[in-house]
Parts: C-alpha cells; structure tokens; sequence
C-alpha cells in the first residue's frame, strides 16, 4: 500500500500537472493506506474530499512544483486530523488517567513518572485502582524499579478515600499520577467511580488512555470518558505491533483533544512525546520520505554535499566535513536513514553522532592541515595530539573522528554498491 501510495506521487512528478484523474487516484491510496491503519471511514472520507478539492482548486505557490504543492496539502489535512504536538508543561501537576481495562494506563502511570523524574520533576503514584486484585501490586511493584513514590491501600475497597489519601501522603512530589481501575464496559458504577475521583483529585490532565489497536467502539468509549470527565489528551499505547493507531484519531476528534504521548514498548521508558510528522508517516505507510526528498532539494546544494563523487571512492575529512554541514540542515542522521525506503546497514555508531559531537569534529577539523584533512591516513599519534590541542579537545575526539572517517568510508562504499544512488534516490523520489 504504501508502495502504491509513492507510486501515485511519482505520477504526479511526472506529469508536472496536477489533474483530477491523477488526483483521485492519489486520494484513493491515501484512503486505502488510512483504513488499513484502522482510521475511521467517516474521518478518511472527509479527509480526502478536502485534499481533492485542494489540490484542483489551490494555484500552487510560486515556484514550487506540483508535487511539493500536493504533498502540502496532504501533510497539512492529515495534520488537521491528528493534531499538533501537545505541549507538557514542566510543573508541579496531578494526572489522572482513565480508560478501559488492559489499555495500558497502569504501565502509563509508571512511564509517565519515570518521564517527569528524568526531567527532574519528583514524582508519585497513586493507585486508584481497588477494583482489580493485583492492581496494587502491580503499580508499587513498577515504581520500586523507577524508584518513585508510591500511595497504594492493599485491602481497601474504597477508591475514591485511597486517592484521598494518597493525595495527602504525596504532597511533596511535584507530579502526582493517579491511576484508576480500568472498565470492561462502561459499567455505571465506575464511572460514577471516575467521576468522584475527578472530583477529589482535580487534575491538571486527565489523560484517556487508549491501545493502538482499537477499534469500532471507540467513538461511544470517547464520548463516555468525556461526558463524565473531560480528557485533555490522549495516550495511545502498543504502538511497537502491528496496529498503527489510527483508531484512537477518533478518539481525538471526539473529544476535541490532542495526542500527548505514545506507548512504544512494555518497558518503562518506552514512552514518546507525540510527534506529528513521524505519525503521519506511518499512518500512510509510506515513511518520511517526500520530507525529505523536499527538504533535501530546498536545502542541498551541490556544493555542499557531493555525493557522487564521494561515492566514487575516496572520501576525504573534507567530505566528511561538508557532509556533517549537510546533516546538520537536513536533521540527524538516523532520521535521514530512516527515511530511506530499503535502509541501509549502518553501524550504530553512526546513529550516535549528535549534534554536539558534529560541532566538535568540525572545530577539530579547523586545526588541521589541508594535507591532514586530504589524507587522514597519515595522523600518526603525535599529530593526534597537536591537533587535540590546537582544537583544545581530546585525543579521543579526535581518534573518534578519525573513526567516523573510517566507517563513512565504508557506508559510502556499501552505497556504491547499491542500485539507486543516494542522491538520485533523494531528488526522484
Ligand atoms: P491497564 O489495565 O489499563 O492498567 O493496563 P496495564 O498497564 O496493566 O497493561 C496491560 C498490558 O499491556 C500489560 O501486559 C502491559 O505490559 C502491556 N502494555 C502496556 N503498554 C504497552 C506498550 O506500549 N507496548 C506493549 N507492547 N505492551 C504494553
Ligand atoms: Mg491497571
């Protein structure tokens, strides 16, 4: 599906106008894409009868081409859907989270204060939950491994006095996170549950927590949380399987709410910010490619990143300085890789080169040689070390560097190798 979604974009390159034929069909598969990942019929429809209608109707801005102009358009009605990031602020708060049973929010719960803790927000967990046994456990057993807080009443029925409680046990942390008992259905007893806690907790965020997997039923799950609450956002978990998560945009778009956070993983720092542009992507199956490929195009300029020639063999530390210069406009370099459909088979090493380490190679750079920078080959210790500290780094740094001189080295041959080069692959796609 996604190939056949690429596939329609390509048409589009190539015929350089945007027709309704062309168009409709670019509708379907991105129609075909978003039901697959479970997004709702009414949503997709809606969907793309606006990305149609603009894109026949809408002159393309000044001297972007018909794709780009396309492309827009669809980024931006599939952003209209999933919605912006949502901003956490870095304060003291309470959260509440709520939903239905098995749909992650105890393991959330701890996620969420191992997040909090690592930005250096104390947190603590309350367990709301005196519904199901083990519940209590459970949560005291997972913020033992986060070393968090905890509140929890083993043999009390009474969710609503525990959350009190708690409430008060936990006044000096600064993020207090109340779990609550997980419905099957929406049985009435635990709403009216739900609603008295809400009501002794107060939350700055009651976040409605939902498996990616999820599907018809939603709409009316959305709704009930709402009615009795009010959700401020939304967690999707289980997004490491198969689903995609489109069912929970239904619940974003009932409750007129945003994403806030994503479950990637049973592990407790398996927890991301939501993101847009990444889950848009991977709504459409089609990866981030034609990001890239405009971003690559706006930005890249021949001379600053010949990759033709380095491909032809030898690649000097003055590639690999323009290359770094590159990288840092078109993001970091795992991102890049990500990006391209097939992948290639980078070390991990390469992934790690953050920012601040490209700025540290390019002021170890400055302190060589032009002869040094040609043949690095040639860096023998004692060189290693006046370079250290003309740049006033390390001689690890620079060995380091030298080392990433190395691996590229061999990424570009592995890429030389390859049918499409990297280049053609980032402007015709
Ligand atoms: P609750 O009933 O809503 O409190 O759900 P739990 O937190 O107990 O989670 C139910 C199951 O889902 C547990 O086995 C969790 O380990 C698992 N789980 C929760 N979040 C994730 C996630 O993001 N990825 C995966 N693979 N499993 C998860
Ligand atoms: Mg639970």
């Amino acid at each position: 599906l996604g190939s056949s979604l690429k596939n329609s974009v390509r048409k589009i390159v190539k015929k350089g106008r945007i027709d309704k034929e062309t168009v409709n069909e670019l509708a379907t598969d991105i129609q075909r894409a978003l039901l697959k990942s479970d997004v709702d019929v009414e949503l997709v429809q809606e969907l793309t009868d606006k990305i149609k209608d603009r894109a026949l109707n809408e002159e393309p801005p000044k001297g972007a081409s018909s794709r780009e102009h396309v492309i827009r358009i669809v980024y931006e009605e599939m952003l209209e859907i999933v919605g912006e990031e949502t901003e956490v602020p870095m304060e003291e708060q309470d959260i509440m989270l709520v939903g239905l049973q098995g749909s992650g929010k105890t393991t959330t719960a701890a996620k969420l204060a191992n997040y909090f803790q690592k930005k250096g927000l104390k947190p603590g967990l309350i367990c709301g939950d005196t519904f199901r046994p083990g519940a209590y456990n459970q949560l005291k057993e997972l913020s033992q491994r986060i070393d968090s807080v905890f509140y929890g009443e083993k043999e009390s029925e009474d969710a609503i006095q525990v959350v009190k409680n708690g409430l008060n046990e936990l006044k000096d942390s600064k993020v207090r996170i109340v779990d609550t008992a997980g419905r099957h259905s929406l049985e009435s007893d635990l709403i009216d549950e739900m609603e008295q806690i809400n009501e002794v907790v107060e939350p700055d965020k009651k976040f409605l927590v939902i498996d990616a997997s999820i599907g018809k039923g939603v709409k009316d799950q959305a709704n009930s949380f709402n009615e009795a609450i009010g959700i401020d956002g939304v967690i999707i978990t289980k997004l490491d399987g198969t689903a995609k998560g489109g069912g929970a945009l239904t619940a974003v778009s009932e409750a007129e709410t945003n994403i806030a956070f994503l479950g990637t993983g049973e592990k407790l720092n398996e927890l991301e910010e939501f993101e847009p542009d990444s889950f848009i992507s991977r709504l459409l199956g089609m990866g981030d490619i034609e990001k890239l490929a405009q971003r690559a195009e706006e930005r890249l300029s021949e001379e600053e990143m010949d990759m033709e020639s380095m491909m032809k063999g030898d690649i000097t530390l003055k590639d690999v300085y323009n290359q770094l210069e590159s990288i840092n406009k078109l993001g970091p370099l795992n991102q890049i890789m990500s990006m391209i459909p097939g992948g290639f088979n980078l070390p991990d090493d390469a992934l790690d080169v953050t920012k601040e380490k490209m700025q540290i190679y390019k002021i170890i750079m400055d302190s060589m040689t032009e002869e040094e920078m040609k043949n690095p080959q040639k860096i023998n210790s004692s060189r290693v070390e006046r370079i250290a500290k003309g740049s006033g780094t390390t001689r690890e740094s620079v060995n380091e560097l030298l080392k990433y001189h190395k691996m590229m080295k061999k990424v570009m041959k592995q890429m030389k190798g390859g049918r499409t080069p990297m280049k053609k692959m980032m402007k015709k796609f």
